[in-house]
C-alpha cells in the first residue's frame, strides 16, 4: 500500500477518481555532452533522422485526433509540425552541432529554448501558454492533471468538466494556483514530491484534496471506499448549505460579518449562494493574467459594476492590481528578478505605472456611482503609498467630474496589511486610511521568511505561529484605537480553526473563499466569542505554532466535532461536541 500512496498537501477539498494526465511544461533534462570532431557529421545525421521520426509520430497522433475529436481539434499538432518543418530552425541546430561539437539533442534543446524565450519576449501569454491550451483541448475524459507546477494563469483556464482533480509537485495551500483551485472547487493536492516520476500517464488515481493523498492503481474496494467518502463529504456540504440562511452569530451573541473572496467572475454566484455579505477581497489581477491586453477602463467599470450589483447594498472591496511575485504578468513586460517576492510587486508596480493604476482607479470611481465600492491597496510597506493613492483617487475624481462622466466623488481606501512593516505601522496606517484588512498569506510569508509557494517549506509556513498571531493582534488593536474597521481576507479566515482564533483576537469581519463560507459560518455559530478570546490570549502567550494549534483544537473540541472540520484530526477523548444538525 505505502508505495502506492503519495502524500502532499491537501489544498482544495474533495475526492477525485480518474486517469492521470501527466503534463510536462518543461523540456526533459538533456545532459550536456560533446562529441569528437570526427563524429560531428554523424550527430547531424542523427538530428535529421530524429526529426523525421518525430514528424511521423506527430502525423500519426494528428490522424488519431482527427478521427476522435475532429479536424479542427487536431490542428493543435500543427504547431509542433511547423517547428520541425522550419528549415531555418533546423539549419541553426545543425550549425550549432558543427560549431560546438554538441550532441544533436543538446543543440536542439539550446535552439528550442531560444525560440521559447523569443515567444516569451513577445509578452503574449497566449503563446507562452500554448502548451496549456493544447493540454486542455487534449483531455477528452474526466482526468486528474498531474504537473510539476501549476501557475495561476494555467489554473484559470481549467475546464472543470474534464479536469476533476489536480496534483502538483510544487505549490502549497497559499500558492495562487491553490487558492484558485479551492475557489473554483476542484479537488487538489500540491507539494507531492516525485509525482511526475511516480505517476505513469493513464494510471488510475484516487486523490483526496482533504487528506492530501494520491493513491495509485486503486483496487475496486478502495475506489468504492473513496466514492463513499466523497458522498459523505457532499452530504455534509449540503447539510451545511442550510446554515447559510442563518446569521453568523456566536453563542454569546457576537455578530461576525462574513464576506466572500472573489478571484474570478464565476465565483460571484457561489459567493451569493452562500450569502456572502459583500466581497471582502475582489482580486483583479486575473482580469489581466489570462488575457492578451490590459482591460480598458470601460471593461473594468462594467465588471466592478456587475459585482457591485450582485451584492447590492453590501460593500465590494476591490484589491488594486497585485502583479508580480508569483502572479503571472500576462501582457505586462516584467524583467525577471532574482527575488520576485521581494521585488517589483503590487502597489509598487501601480505607482510606477500610473497610467495603469489611474485607469483602475477611474473604473472603480465610475462603478462606485452605483454601488458600495471600496479600494484596498496590497503589499503596503510605507505611509506615502497610501498618501499617493489617495491623491490619485482625488485627482481622477476631479478629472471624471470635469469630463462629465458619472462617477462617485471618492471611494474609501483601505490598507491590506500583509507585511511586517505594515503591521508594525498599523496605528499610523489606520490614521491615514479608511480600513485595514490583513492578508495573512503574505503576512505569514514575510514574517516567517518562508516562500508561500515552496512545497519543501510547507511545514514551516504556519499562520498560527505566535509571531503572526501577535502581529494580527497589533493590527486589530491599532484599528480599534483609531476607530477604523479591521478584517482578515487571507486564507486563514477560510479555515474554521483559524477563524475561531481570529474571532478571539477581536476581528468581527472575515472574508472567506466562497466554498468555505458555510463551514466557517457553522463554526462561528457553535462557539462563544468569550471562549475564543481566552484561547486567543493563550495563543499570544504560546511558544510555538504547534502549541497554538493544539490549544485551538482542544478549545474548539469543547463545542464542535473536530472530525467535521478535519476528518483526520485526532480528537481529545471524552469531549462533548456539536454535530451537524443544523
Ligand atoms: C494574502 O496575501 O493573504 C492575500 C489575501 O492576498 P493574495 O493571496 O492574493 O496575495
Ligand atoms: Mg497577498
Amino acid at each position: 500500500m505505502s508505495e502506492r500512496l503519495l502524500k502532499g498537501i491537501g489544498v482544495s477539498a474533495g475526492i477525485a477518481v480518474g486517469p492521470a494526465v501527466v503534463v510536462r511544461w518543461t523540456l526533459p533534462e538533456v545532459p550536456h555532452r560533446v562529441v569528437p570532431r570526427s563524429q560531428v557529421e554523424k550527430e547531424v545525421r542523427r538530428l535529421r533522422a530524429a526529426v523525421k521520426d518525430v514528424k511521423r509520430h506527430i502525423a500519426e497522433l494528428k490522424a488519431k485526433a482527427e478521427d476522435r475529436a475532429g479536424v479542427d481539434e487536431a490542428r493543435i499538432f500543427d504547431a509542433h509540425l511547423l517547428m520541425l518543418e522550419d528549415k531555418e530552425f533546423l539549419a541553426s541546430v545543425a550549425a550549432l552541432i558543427r560549431e560546438n561539437h554538441l550532441t544533436a539533442e543538446k543543440a536542439f534543446e539550446f535552439k528550442a529554448l531560444e525560440v521559447r524565450d523569443a515567444w516569451a519576449a513577445t509578452g503574449s501569454p497566449r503563446l507562452m501558454h500554448r502548451g496549456a491550451d493544447e493540454l486542455w483541448e487534449a483531455i477528452t475524459q474526466p482526468s486528474v492533471v498531474v504537473a510539476k507546477e501549476l501557475g495561476p494563469g494555467l489554473t484559470v483556464q481549467l475546464d472543470r468538466e474534464h479536469v476533476v482533480g489536480l496534483v502538483s509537485e510544487e505549490g502549497t495551500r497559499t500558492s495562487h494556483a491553490a487558492i484558485l483551485a479551492h475557489s473554483i472547487g476542484i479537488p487538489a493536492v500540491f507539494g507531492v514530491a516525485g509525482a511526475m516520476q511516480r505517476i505513469e500517464p493513464g494510471t488510475t488515481v484516487v486523490m483526496d484534496g482533504t487528506r492530501g493523498t494520491v493513491l495509485l492503481n486503486p483496487t475496486a474496494p478502495e475506489i468504492a471506499e473513496a466514492k463513499a467518502r466523497e458522498r459523505r463529504r457532499r452530504e455534509l456540504a449540503s447539510q451545511l448549505e442550510e446554515v447559510v440562511e442563518q446569521p453568523a452569530v456566536t453563542t454569546d451573541g457576537v455578530r461576525i460579518v462574513l464576506r466572500g473572496n472573489v478571484d474570478l467572475p464565476d465565483e460571484i454566484r457561489a459567493a451569493q449562494q452562500h450569502r456572502a455579505e459583500g466581497v471582502g477581497l475582489l482580486r483583479t489581477e486575473f482580469l489581466i493574467t489570462s488575457h492578451t491586453a490590459l482591460p480598458t477602463e470601460d471593461e473594468q467599470a462594467d465588471y466592478y459594476r456587475r459585482v457591485g450589483e450582485a451584492f447590492a447594498g453590501e460593500p465590494v472591496v476591490i484589491r488594486t492590481y497585485d502583479l508580480g511575485g508569483d502572479k503571472l504578468p500576462g501582457p505586462f513586460r516584467v524583467q525577471a528578478e532574482g527575488n520576485p517576492q521581494l521585488g517589483w510587486r503590487a502597489i509598487r508596480v501601480c505607482l510606477d505605472r500610473p497610467e495603469i493604476f489611474r485607469t483602475q482607479i477611474r473604473a472603480a470611481l465610475r462603478a462606485a456611482a452605483h454601488a458600495d465600492i471600496q479600494l484596498m491597496i496590497p503589499l503596503v510597506t510605507r505611509l506615502d503609498e497610501i498618501d499617493r493613492t489617495r491623491e490619485m483617487v482625488s485627482e481622477e475624481a476631479t478629472n471624471l467630474k470635469r469630463e462629465g462622466v458619472e462617477a462617485a466623488a471618492t471611494v474609501p481606501v483601505g490598507v491590506m496589511v500583509e507585511t511586517p512593516a505594515a503591521a508594525v505601522m498599523a496605528d499610523r496606517l489606520a490614521a491615514v486610511s479608511d480600513f485595514l484588512s490583513v492578508g495573512t498569506n503574505d503576512l505569514t510569508q514575510y514574517t516567517l521568511v518562508v516562500d508561500r509557494g515552496n512545497a519543501r517549506l510547507a511545514d514551516r509556513f504556519n499562520a498560527h505561529d505566535p509571531s503572526v498571531v501577535r502581529l494580527l493582534k497589533m493590527v486589530v488593536d491599532a484599528a480599534r484605537a483609531a476607530g477604523k474597521p479591521a478584517s482578515v481576507c487571507g486564507e486563514m479566515a477560510s479555515e474554521p480553526l483559524s477563524a475561531f482564533l481570529l474571532v478571539g483576537l477581536g476581528y468581527d469581519t472575515l472574508s472567506v473563499a466562497p466554498p468555505a463560507l458555510p463551514l466557517v459560518k457553522w463554526t462561528v455559530r457553535q462557539v462563544a466569542a468569550a471562549r475564543a478570546r481566552v484561547a486567543a490570549e493563550q495563543a499570544l502567550a504560546a511558544r510555538t505554532a504547534a502549541e497554538v494549534l493544539d490549544l485551538l483544537r482542544l478549545t474548539l473540541a469543547e463545542a464542535v466535532d473536530l472530525k467535521l472540520l478535519d476528518p483526520d484530526a485526532r480528537l481529545p477523548a471524552g469531549r462533548r461536541a456539536a454535530s451537524l444538525n443544523v
